[in-house]
C-alpha cells in the first residue's frame, strides 16, 4: 500500500521536510501569542547522514510534540500500520480515507527505513521522549536524555537499497530530492552546514520560470495530495493594495471534503511569512474547494483571526481572487470542456450554493453551472442550451430527479417534449431542486426562466394543441368520472384530482405536482432531512391509452373495491417512478402479491 501511494520512494524525504516546516510555523505563532516563548531562535532545518551507522536524519527546532501527540499523531499510525493499511492495500478508496485519516506522510518512511526512531520536546516544557517503531505495528514511547532546545529530530535506520534503486544515504540524492520537492520551503534546510534550499517562495516567482513539475510538486506539499491539480492561477496584484497568490483547483475532492468544514481552503502569508491555514475570509464558502497561498505585503504581521474579516484590505484581496476563479472556471468551461466537467462532478455542488450565498455574482454562477441534457449524454451550459431553444418555447425545459440520471432519462414525463423536439435539462442534484422552488435559477432580466416539466402547468403544447387536446379530453372525460371520485375518496389526502391524459405513454399513471405546492422530489428531501411537511395533494395524471387504465375505468363502476385496491397500485407505481418509496412498502408488496396470483390461477 505504501508502495503503490507513493510509486515514488523520494517522497518520505519531502514528508519529513514538510513536517519539519510545518513545525517551525507552528512555533513562530506560538510565539508571537506569547513573548516568553521567543527566545533567541535560529529556526531551521537540519539534514544529517551518516553511510557508517546506515543514518539519515531530519531535525528542526520547531513546536516539538508531548507525549500524547506522539502517541495520538505518530503511534495512530504505528499502530495501524500492519493492519488497517495493509488490509486496505487492495482497495484505493480505502486508502485515500486513511491517507486522509491518519497523514500517511510519516508513515512513508517506512518505504525505505526498517525503523524509525523521533527524538522530541514540546515548546515550553523541558521533556524530552524517543518514539520508536519499526512499521510493523507496534511503537514505545520512552523518556529520553534533555534536547538542548525545543523540537524534533527524525532518524530513519535504512534499508539496504535493492539493486539498482537509489541510495538515500547518498550526499548527491540528499541534495537532489531538496532541491526538487523542496526548494521553496521558507526555513532554511541545511546539509552538510551549508543552506542548500533556496527559499524562494514560489509565488513570488514570475510564472515563466516556473515549470509544470514545480506548481505541482508545490500542490503536493501544500495539500497532501498525490493527484494532479486540475489548473493553478497565478495573481499578481499592484496598485493600491498589493498581494500575490498562488491557487490551485484540484482533479479530487478530498474524501472528507463535505463532512470536515475545516479541510481544504488557502493559506495566508503576510510578506512571505506564514500566518494561517485555511483562512476562510479569504475566500467565500463555496469556492472552498480552491487551494492555494494568497501572500500580501500591506497586512499587520499581527493580524488575527478575529479581525481579519474587517479588514479592507482582506475584503479587496477576497474580491479581487474570486474574480480571478470565475475568469479561470470561464477558461476552462470554454477551451477544455473535459477538464470542466471533472471539475464540475467534483465540486459543481459546492460551486453552485454560490446562487444562493451570494446575490451579486448569481448571473456568474449560473452562466458558469453545466447540466445534464436530453440533447446529448453530456451536458450544456444555460446559454447553449438556449441557443438550441426552439421558436414558441416557454421556457427552459427541466426536470429534477435523484441522483441518477438514466432512470431521469425513461422518465414518462419527458417523452411530450422531446418528441416535440424540446430539450430538457436533467437535474439530478437535490440542491437543483431547492434552486428550482427557491426560483433561485430565475433572473430578473432573463427572458426565459426555468420551467419545472413535473409541474401540473408546464406542458409542451402550443396554445391550438392544447386546444385540440382539451377537446378530445373533454369527450372522455365523463368516463373518468367514477374512477376520480373513487380515487379521492381512498387517497384523500394524498391526491387533489385525477386526470386523463393522451400523452403519458408507457406507463399507466404519474404524479404531477401542483404549482404552489412542494414538489414530491423537495418533499421527499425534506423529509429524508428529518423535515415535518404539511400533507402536499398532487394530481395523478392517467394514460387514457394504457391498457390498465382502460380496464379499470370499467372497473370502477363495477367494483369499487377491487378498483381501489388497483388505484393504490397505481398510486404507489407513480411514487416509485419517482425515486420514491411508498409511504407503506408492506401493503404495496401484499396487493401485487394478490394481483399476481390472481394472474396465475388464471393463465
Ligand atoms: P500530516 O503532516 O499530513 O499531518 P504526518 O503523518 O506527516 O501527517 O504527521 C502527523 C502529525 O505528526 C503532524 O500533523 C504533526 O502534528 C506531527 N508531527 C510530525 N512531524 C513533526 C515534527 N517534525 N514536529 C512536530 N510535529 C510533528
Amino acid at each position: 500500500m505504501i508502495n503503490s501511494v507513493y510509486s515514488n520512494k523520494d517522497i518520505f524525504l519531502r514528508e519529513l521536510v514538510s513536517n519539519a516546516s510545518d513545525a517551525l510555523d507552528k512555533r513562530r505563532i506560538e510565539c508571537l501569542k506569547d513573548t516568553e516563548l521567543a527566545e533567541n531562535i535560529n529556526p531551521e532545518i537540519k539534514i544529517e547522514i551518516n553511510p557508517d551507522a546506515k543514518t539519515l536524519s531530519v531535525s528542526d527546532n520547531g513546536i516539538g510534540m508531548s507525549r500524547d501527540e506522539i502517541i495520538q499523531y505518530l503511534g495512530t499510525i504505528a499502530k495501524s500500520g500492519t493492519k488497517e493499511f495493509l488490509k486496505a492495500a487492495k482497495d484505493s478508496n480505502a486508502q485515500q480515507e486513511l491517507i486522509g485519516q491518519f497523514g500517511v506522510g510519516f508513515y512513508s518512511v517506512f518505504m525505505a527505513a526498517e525503523k524509525v526512531e523521533v527524538i522530541t520536546r514540546k515548546l515550553g516544557t523541558s521533556e524530552t521522549y524517543k518514539f520508536t517503531s519499526d512499521g510493523d505495528g507496534s511503537f514505545t514511547v520512552e523518556d529520553a536524555e534533555q534536547r538542548g532546545e525545543c523540537g524534533t529530530t527524525v532518524t530513519l535506520f535504512m534499508r539496504q537499497p535493492e539493486e539498482g534503486a537509489k541510495n538515500y544515504l547518498d550526499e548527491w540524492t540528499v541534495r537532489d530530492i531538496i532541491g526538487k520537492y523542496s526548494d521553496f520551503i521558507s526555513w532554511p534546510i541545511y546539509f552538510k552546514d551549508k543552506i542548500i534550499n533556496s527559499r524562494k517562495a514560489i509565488w513570488q516567482r514570475p510564472d515563466s520560470e516556473i515549470t509544470d513539475d514545480e506548481y505541482k510538486e508545490f500542490y503536493q506539499h501544500l495539500t497532501h495530495d498525490y493527484t494532479e491539480p486540475l489548473a493553478h492561477i497565478k495573481i499578481n496584484a499592484e496598485g493600491s493594495t498589493n498581494f500575490k497568490g498562488l491557487l490551485f483547483i484540484p482533479s479530487k475532492a478530498p474524501f472528507d471534503f463535505f463532512m470536515n468544514p475545516d479541510s481544504g481552503g488557502i493559506s495566508l502569508y503576510i510578506n512571505r511569512v506564514f500566518i494561517m491555514n485555511d483562512c476562510k475570509d479569504l475566500i467565500p464558502e463555496y469556492m472552498k474547494f480552491i487551494r492555494g497561498v494568497i501572500d500580501s505585503e500591506d497586512l499587520p504581521l499581527n493580524i488575527s483571526r478575529e479581525i481579519l474579516q474587517d479588514e479592507p484590505i482582506i475584503r479587496i484581496i477576497r474580491r479581487s481572487t474570486q474574480r480571478k476563479i470565475f475568469g479561470e472556471l470561464r477558461k476552462m468551461l470554454e477551451n477544455d470542456r473535459e477538464k470542466y466537467i471533472t471539475f464540475w462532478t467534483e465540486f459543481g455542488r459546492t460551486f453552485k450554493e454560490g446562487i444562493a450565498l451570494d446575490p451579486e455574482n448569481v448571473k456568474t454562477i449560473l452562466s458558469l453551472a453545466i447540466f445534464r441534457t436530453t440533447d446529448n449524454d453530456g451536458w450544456t451550459t444555460v446559454e447553449e442550451y438556449k441557443s438550441r431553444m426552439k421558436p414558441g418555447q416557454k421556457g427552459i425545459y427541466c426536470l429534477t430527479g435523484k441522483d441518477n440520471v438514466a432512470a431521469l432519462r425513461a422518465s414518462p414525463k419527458l417523452e411530450p417534449f422531446t418528441s416535440r423536439g424540446y430539450e430538457v435539462l436533467l437535474m439530478t442534484d437535490p440542491f437543483d431542486e431547492w434552486m428550482l422552488a427557491q426560483g433561485a435559477f430565475v433572473l430578473p432580466e432573463e427572458e426565459a426562466d426555468f420551467l419545472n416539466i413535473a409541474r401540473d402547468d408546464v406542458t409542451p403544447y402550443s396554445d391550438d394543441e392544447k386546444k385540440a387536446n382539451d377537446e378530445k379530453l373533454k369527450d372522455i372525460d365523463a368516463e373518468f368520472e367514477p374512477l376520480r371520485k373513487l380515487a379521492l375518496e381512498i387517497l384523500p389526502d394524498k391526491l387533489e384530482g385525477l386526470r386523463p391524459s393522451l400523452s403519458l405513454t408507457g406507463i399507466p399513471a404519474c404524479l404531477r405536482d401542483g404549482p404552489g405546492g412542494i414538489s414530491l422530489q423537495m418533499e421527499n428531501l425534506m423529509r429524508s432531512a428529518g423535515r415535518v411537511v404539511p400533507p402536499q395533494k398532487r394530481v395523478l395524471e392517467v394514460s387514457a391509452e394504457h391498457p390498465v387504465v382502460k380496464k379499470l375505468v370499467e372497473l370502477a363502476g363495477k367494483d369499487s373495491e377491487k378498483a381501489g385496491e388497483i388505484l393504490r397500485v397505481l398510486y404507489d407505481e407513480a411514487l416509485m417512478i419517482e425515486g420514491v418509496m411508498p409511504e407503506n412498502p408492506a401493503e404495496f408488496v401484499k396487493r401485487v402479491d394478490q394481483i399476481m396470483t390472481v394472474a396465475m390461477e388464471d393463465g
